[in-house]
């Protein structure tokens, strides 16, 4: 299981999703992109998942 806190990477955002990477960098994308106007790449959104090593 994988995990991303939007806080941790300096947003001040309570955006919080849990589940598989594949679930979790697809759930980060689609709010990254929608609540901050930011787009990654499938290969940064993968690299922040093996950082995040939960
Ligand atoms: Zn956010």
């Amino acid at each position: 299981m994988a995990k991303f806190v939007c806080r941790d990477y300096g947003y001040d955002c309570d955006f919080v999703t849990e589940g598989t990477e594949e679930e979790v960098s697809a759930a980060f994308g689609k709010h990254s992109e929608e609540e901050h106007g930011i787009e990654y790449s499938k290969e940064t959104l993968q690299k922040f998942m093996l950082d995040n090593n939960y």
